[in-house]
């Protein structure tokens, strides 16, 4: 007798084998047969005929470990098939914290995604009060295994915590004394249950450490067969520049390494990644151990221009933002904040850094806004597009976003876009896995907050979308990356 039998399914294995009609049966949480089991009685029988069956998928990439200790269902990765994530993506973790300065990174790092602070963090007051459960990396998994979570995770801890954690904010190379501290911290965290080291190379305070930095802490990375995982400094004009410096870490340490979410952001950009798939196949004939995940959208992240205005309160009532967008004091103060944050080649950050390569993905509806690229909708003219940190020039894109926003009740959701084939070709490439760079969600978001359908929908739209439409490749092969191929890169047995 076992506990679970699928009767009459098309097994697809994982190894790449062609699918065929079989059972199989489940106990005490494993697969025990796969087969003709004829006679088998069990707990429970489910006729799957006319229905796939696979092994669990593995998300190569996903920043669960954010909403997991709200969200610990997971249903929108177990619902999409996913049972094993990779988190503490692109730099950012929930742990290490400092005691002192813990309730305001938790805060800043979930309210960004999550768009508000859960209370579930413990976190909802002021520093020094209360505090989270934990501090060290070692106690966040503890507290999640208390919570108790609906899928495996694979954590790794997030260069900008470490480096948070040591030299702080500032924006200057660490010393040594500094360095040797953060190998430590890496150290312990790996000790604690961290199986790799991320980076978010183009985030603060994780950006401010130059290469050699990086290669060091890869270095104690690979000493104890963790994985680097690379969110890489440029995703657009210079992604081939970047993804160099991800195979210059790992073939100066040996560390295992796998590029995160890897495309190329504009349509002019879409050539680059046959340079970068041919940088990584070169470096794997070398001896590097290099690969890259992705997600099967051609539009990124989607973010709210509202919170692109530096001073807009992002919990306050709506009237009230709107009457502060109109007023003099505020526009001025956000040009101020803008330009300072300027990048150290002149350029400014996010959406107004490269206002062509972002696209509006709502407008409330407004059909004449909505699919124009922000430099579009800002009326912004060629020269103006090349946002240079000139605070007339500032003046003018925050008055006009502003207005835009305004005539909108506030609601202007963006994503930067890529070429549709651009995506293909690194999703189609044999060595890419597939990462949904969510994190799990049991149930909606406030209505300000919005959710990319990666959420959802990333496992199925590689095998709807891509595999059926595009033809990217055959089901069992497609399965393959989905399961047995990420489960040998994160050294995961039976
Ligand atoms: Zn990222």
């Amino acid at each position: 007798m076992v506990d679970i039998l699928l009767r009459g399914g098309l097994v697809v294995d994982g190894t790449g084998s062609e699918p065929r009609q079989a059972d199989v049966a489940v106990s005490s949480g494993r697969v025990v047969a796969v087969g003709r089991l004829e006679g088998a009685s069990a707990e429970r029988i489910f006729d799957v005929r006319g229905l796939a069956v696979a092994p669990g998928f593995i998300d190569m990439h996903s920043h669960s470990d954010l909403s997991l200790p709200s969200h610990p269902c997971a249903s929108s990765s177990l619902l999409q098939g996913i049972t094993t994530e990779v988190a503490g993506s692109c730099g950012w973790s929930l742990a290490p914290v400092r005691r002192e300065t813990a309730a305001t990174v938790l805060k800043r790092l979930t309210q960004a995604l999550l768009g508000s602070v859960p209370p579930e963090l413990g976190v909802g007051k002021e520093d020094g009060e209360d505090g989270p459960a934990w501090h060290s990396f070692g106690e966040y998994l503890d507290h999640l295994e208390r919570t108790g979570i609906g899928v495996n995770l694979y954590p790794v801890v997030g260069q900008s915590l470490i480096r948070a954690h040591v030299v702080g904010s500032d924006r200057r190379p660490a010393t040594v004394g500094e360095l040797k501290a953060m190998k430590a911290l890496l150290e312990v965290c790996l000790e604690e249950g961290a199986r790799g080291l991320s980076t978010g190379r183009s985030y603060e305070p994780g950006s401010n450490a130059p290469t050699r930095e990086i290669i060091a802490l890869a270095a104690v990375a690979a000493s104890r067969g963790a994985i680097y995982t690379s969110h890489v400094k440029d995703e657009s004009d210079g992604v081939v520049e970047a993804v160099e410096e991800a195979v210059r870490v790992g073939r100066e340490t040996g560390v295992s390494v796998e590029i995160s979410h890897h495309k190329a952001v504009g349509e002019e950009n879409a050539g680059k990644v046959d340079q970068t798939l041919a940088l990584m196949e070169e470096a794997r004939r070398s001896g590097v151990d290099v690969t890259c995940d992705a997600y099967p959208y051609a539009f990124a992240q989607v973010f709210s221009l509202l919170n692109e205005l530096p001073g807009v309160e992002r919990e306050g009532p709506l009237e009230e933002t709107a009457r502060l967008l109109a007023t003099e004091e505020f526009r001025q103060a956000a040009v101020g904040e803008i330009v300072k944050a300027a990048t150290p080649e002149g350029r400014l950050r996010g959406f107004f850094g490269r206002p062509h390569h972002y696209r509006v993905v709502s407008a409330g509806g407004d059909r004449d806004v909505e699919g124009l690229t922000l430099a579009e909708a800002l009326g912004l003219r060629d020269e103006e597009a090349a946002a240079a940190p000139d605070p007339d020039r500032v003046r003018r894109l925050v008055d006009r976003a502003a207005d835009l926003l305004l005539s909108h009740d506030l609601t202007i959701h963006l994503a930067a876009t890529m070429s549709e084939d651009a995506v293909a070709a690194v999703l189609g490439h044999p060595e890419t896995m597939v990462g949904t760079d969510a994190f799990a969600l049991d149930r909606r978001l406030d209505e300000r907050t919005p959710v990319h359908p990666r959420h959802y929908g990333t496992f199925p739209r590689v095998l709807g979308h891509y595999r059926r439409e595009r033809r990217l490749g055959d089901l069992a092969g497609l399965v393959h990356k989905l399961t047995a191929k990420p489960a040998r890169k994160l050294g995961l047995g039976d």
